[in-house]
């Protein structure tokens, strides 16, 4: 019998892994297609503490404070990049987001300034256009390669003794007198005392047995991948209404967002050198979207040469943070998921709270905002659904 089984092998799965092999557990990692191959691989990989809920700043700085040294703990690359985040506004109505943004933030302790005219975001970041009249900057914000730090996460739980198991679909999980006892795939049964749900938008279909449920919407985001040009943007950007998103990979390929559209449904299996993975297509009228909506902000991308396209899909709940809990009524059961498009960032801390609560069943770190019983109580609309790096 395994200690622990960890379901799904995106960012929040597989750093759950590895700090769960590194408190001396038997973990047994288990993905239907592979790491990285949903949204911790779709994401634009934004590190930003900037813009985020109050709820969940702490997370946010609390992750942002170990991704510097991640490399070299995990012995693998994950190429991340401290070059700040701007948050661009178009036109005055954008200029009173953002400077409500600055002053809510900074009153929150976040270290944010808000650069006032458009000479002063171009003396940060020249790359961007005279379209772009104010923005707010929050220089400790960055981003990393999604999947090369999701495979530093994963190597480095396999060299702690994790066993991978991908290309493997867990069915269902199993329980004995009242408590989690492992999983069944579709290879055969895992024997385990503990289980880690961290499967994204797939999450519920393996909780609902017990009762639990994730209210998610799930909205698709176009993105597009040029080919490597000529180094232009240190900053990940986002703009005040979250219609588009970008940022200059290390390699110098630009990776840039479409904001939230509505999923038809649609998702192929295709495949590839890694295995089977799964696609969701955007739409022409998407893509010729954001061709125009970076375009307009950042003139050089209209002659970017795109080398990929493809959607992601986001697990949206309805106040727009996780679930990170050890449900009660579910002894053994750790559920991570409902990212809602800010999860890549956290992944690092997602693992560290995950273990808590497997080892300890208590965290110190402040996770009762995301608590899986509190959908019941909550009223009112939507939180406005964003992206932003
Ligand atoms: C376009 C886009 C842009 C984004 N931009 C940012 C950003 O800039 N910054 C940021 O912080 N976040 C961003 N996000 C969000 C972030 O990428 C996600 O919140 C995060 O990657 C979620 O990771 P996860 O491990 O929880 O889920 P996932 O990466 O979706 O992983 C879930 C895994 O579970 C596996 N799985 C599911 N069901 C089963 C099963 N039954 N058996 C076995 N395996 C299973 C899946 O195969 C999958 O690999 C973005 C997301 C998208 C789509």
């Amino acid at each position: 019998m395994s200690d622990v089984v960890v379901i799904g092998a995106g960012i929040s799965g597989a750093a759950s892994a590895y700090e769960l092999a590194k408190a001396g557990l038997d973990v047994v990692l288990v993905d239907r297609f592979g790491p990285a191959a949903m949204a911790s691989g779709w994401t634009l990989a934004g590190v930003r503490q900037s813009g985020r809920h109050p709820a969940e700043l702490p997370l946010a700085r609390a992750a942002v404070a170990l991704w510097p040294t991640l490399a070299s703990e995990l012995d693998g690359e994950t190429h991340y990049r401290r070059g700040g985040n701007l948050r661009l506004a178009r036109t005055e109505a954008e200029a009173t987001v953002i400077r409500r943004l600055v002053d809510e933030q900074s009153a929150a302790g976040l270290e944010i300034t808000l650069l006032t005219t458009s000479a002063d975001v171009r003396a940060v970041a020249p790359a961007l256009s005279e379209r772009v009249v104010c923005a707010s900057l929050c220089p400790s914000d960055g981003s990393a390669d999604a999947a090369a730090s999701v495979a530093a996460f994963v190597r480095a739980a396999e060299r702690l003794g994790a066993t991978l198991r991908f290309g493997e679909r867990v069915i269902r999980l199993q329980t004995e007198r009242g408590r989690i006892a492992g999983v069944e795939t579709d290879k055969g049964s895992i024997p385990a005392r503990h289980v880690v749900v961290a499967a994204g938008i797939f999450g519920n279909e393996l909780i609902a047995p017990f009762g639990l449920h994730v209210p998610l919407e799930i909205p698709m985001v176009t993105v597009l991948r040029s080919a490597p040009m000529r180094a232009m943007l240190e900053q990940v950007i986002g703009v005040a209404n979250a219609d588009c998103a970008g940022r200059q990979e290390h390699n110098g390929r630009f990776r840039v967002t479409s904001g939230l559209k509505s999923w038809p449904g649609g998702m192929l299996d295709v495949a590839g050198p890694e295995g089977i993975r799964p696609r969701v297509l955007p739409t022409a009228e998407s893509i010729g979207e954001v061709v125009r909506l970076i375009g307009e902000v950042i003139p050089a991308f209209q002659g970017a040469e795109i080398e990929d396209i493809w959607s992601g899909l986001i697990d949206l709940t309805p106040d727009a943070l996780p679930v990170i809990d050890a449900p009660d009524g579910a002894e053994g059961l750790v559920v991570a998921m409902g990212f809602s498009g800010h999860g890549f960032c956290l992944g690092p801390i997602t693992g560290r709270i995950v273990r808590d609560l497997v080892v300890d069943k208590v965290t110190h770190l402040p996770i009762a905002p995301f608590g899986i019983d509190r959908f019941a109580s909550l009223s009112g609309a939507r939180a406005p659904a964003t992206l932003h790096g």
